[in-house]
């Protein structure tokens, strides 16, 4: 597997705690603690081909870490995103970048409607159908009254 790959150290992020810019795979040092993580805004994923999917993107490591003169060490999470019905939302930067290169999840539309029925996609449709006539009915009404009002209105015939 190549993992490298998953980097894409032209990816900047913003972190919403410190503020700071920070590029893909610079995923700690928030407000300058070392083990401390950025935090990106939240970003809801859809999977619709399983409930609950569960990926784990990282296991647990152990950093070296320069600490004062010496070193110290430190444990790094794992890293799991779990969908809870299909959905899993995340404010974990190097989370979102993993899934959002995975083309498996979907939109929150093509979500509901994979979740929807044959015979439900079609009320559905059904109902974005009505609406639409009733809005071009409604344009067409307000066209045609614009046309019989001239701007110099005459008072209407006996
Ligand atoms: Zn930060």
């Amino acid at each position: 597997m190549a993992r490298k790959s998953r980097i894409d150290s032209r990816r900047k992020f913003e972190c919403v705690n410190c503020g700071e810019e920070f590029s893909s795979g610079n995923w700690a040092g928030c407000y300058g603690v070392p083990t401390q993580e950025h935090k990106v805004e939240r970003k809801m994923y859809y999977c619709s081909w399983s409930n609950g999917f569960q990926y784990c993107l990282k296991k647990e490591k152990t950093l070296v870490i320069p600490d004062g003169d010496g070193q110290r060490t430190v444990q790094t999470p794992r890293k799991v995103a779990r969908f809870h019905k299909g959905q899993f939302s995340t404010d974990d930067p190097e989370i979102q970048e993993v899934l959002d290169k995975d083309r498996r999840f979907c939109s929150k539309e093509k979500f509901i409607d994979s979740k929807l029925t044959p015979q439900a996609k079609m009320r559905r449709r059904e109902v974005v159908i009505t609406e639409q006539q009733r809005l071009i009915g409604h344009l067409q009404s307000q066209l045609a009254q614009r046309k019989e009002q001239p701007v110099e209105s005459e008072s209407p015939a006996d």
